[in-house]
């Protein structure tokens, strides 16, 4: 049966905006888009049409969290109350996934990369229409810095890369996330982006996000070190000397599809490399870099020498919710010359793109998934839409009944 849906607005993203367009679905994919209103069409009226959002880089363990886990800084005391955090016992982590996958699909995200950390998959991941909705790309976070723990890390990502579930469950499918330079050993991130080429698995990694990171990375000196002191698994050969995060993008070359998440102390030679490289994304997470007070992000320097950005909403332990159109929104007041349609690829194709996963997602384009976003538009006179797409009181939906 063809459903023709139509709207006053529809940015099919990869082409121009069109005003008063129809689209055509059958059987859950875009059959045509049309570039005129056609009578038999259900009318949205006032609004906005656009493929449903794509959101990178998401910690659903962290769901059940009321607020953000503080104090944000120093970055080490936040990531030591992150690990107490996560060892209470009184927690159930599946329940926490299923409640963030919830409110993701709730706010208009249809696919998700989210990194995981616990084994517990199928509880986590399946068993509810809601759950099942949101696609996603499951990367298994590794950390491992100590060398004894190589052997072990490397079957850790092995087998979960050959696990039944992603045979069995359309909706979702593997990568890798090595966790960052100062919680992975480098031979352990050496092997693990080769796996991840081997097995033509995307792959995260949190890079550059602090000064203290430049510092361990450079001089073995800092807040990391004392933090890596205080667990006792420091040493002095722990880290090669003079390393740089431009070290870490070199290994990535050779992975089909790489996130670079945060990256907001990469220096001019590290933004060039990744822009230049149509493999690689630079994932920036909005309110999460705030939260974390950070200099501003050099997500405008990437777009502007050719490089691809897409946002992330990060966890909810950085971030107040999984909300990703907040983070357009707030991007979208921040000083800039895109357009709407820029802005929305930044949510859109971009992820679609860094997932790996642009064929069927990302996009209004004949084959692609009938999965869209609606804003409706304020009632003003204007018909300036890339001054009106973003406003705060816009209200937004992620199905046209609703
Ligand atoms: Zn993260």
């Amino acid at each position: 049966m063809t459903d023709l849906i139509s709207a006053r607005w529809i940015f099919p993203v990869d082409t121009d905006p069109i005003e008063n367009g129809t689209i055509e679905i059958q059987d859950g994919l875009i059959t045509a888009v049309h570039s005129r209103s056609i009578p038999e069409a259900r009318n949205l009226g006032n609004v906005a049409i656009l493929p449903a959002l794509i959101n990178p880089h998401v910690h659903l363990e962290f769901s059940d969290l009321k607020e953000p886990i503080s104090p944000s800084l120093p970055f080490t005391d936040w990531i030591r109350s992150v690990i107490r955090f996560r060892n209470q016992e009184n927690r159930s982590i599946p329940e926490a996934i299923q409640k963030g996958s919830l409110e993701s699909s709730q706010s208009g995200s249809a696919l998700l990369g989210e990194i995981v950390t616990t084994d517990f998959l199928d509880e986590s991941y399946t068993g509810t229409t809601a759950v099942e909705s949101v696609s996603k790309i499951l990367f298994r976070e590794i950390i491992g810095l100590q060398p004894d723990q190589h052997h072990d890390c490397l079957s850790l990502a092995t087998d979960f890369l050959e696990h039944s579930i992603f045979q069995t469950e359309n909706h979702l499918s593997s990568g890798i996330s090595p966790h960052a330079p100062y919680s992975v050993h480098w031979d352990l991130y050496e092997d693990l982006t080769s796996l991840a080429e081997r097995k033509h698995v995307p792959l995260a990694i949190h890079l550059a996000e602090t000064r203290s990171e430049l510092e361990l990375l450079t001089s073995q000196t800092g807040e990391f070190r004392k933090m890596l002191e205080d667990f006792g698994i420091w040493f002095e050969s722990l880290f090669r000397k003079n390393q740089k995060p431009m070290d870490y993008l070199k290994q990535l070359e050779k992975v089909e599809n790489a996130l670079v998440i945060h990256g907001n102390y990469l220096d001019d030679d590290e933004l060039n490399f990744l822009a230049s490289h149509s493999n690689m994304t630079l994932v920036y997470c909005p309110r999460t870099h705030s939260y974390f007070q950070h200099d501003s992000h050099p997500w405008k320097e990437v777009i502007n020498r050719g490089g691809r950005v897409a946002l992330g909403t990060d966890g909810k332990s950085s971030n107040p919710d999984l909300e990703l159109w907040k983070e357009v929104q707030f991007l979208s007041r921040l000083k800039h010359s895109y357009s709407a349609n820029n802005l929305l690829k930044l949510v859109t194709l971009n992820p679609a793109i860094a997932l790996g996963k642009e064929n069927e997602w990302g996009s209004l384009s004949v084959g692609k998934k009938a999965r869209f976003f609606f804003v409706k538009l304020p009632d003003s006179g204007s018909s300036e839409i890339d001054s009106l797409l973003f406003h705060q009181e816009n209200e937004v939906f992620p199905e046209p009944g609703c």
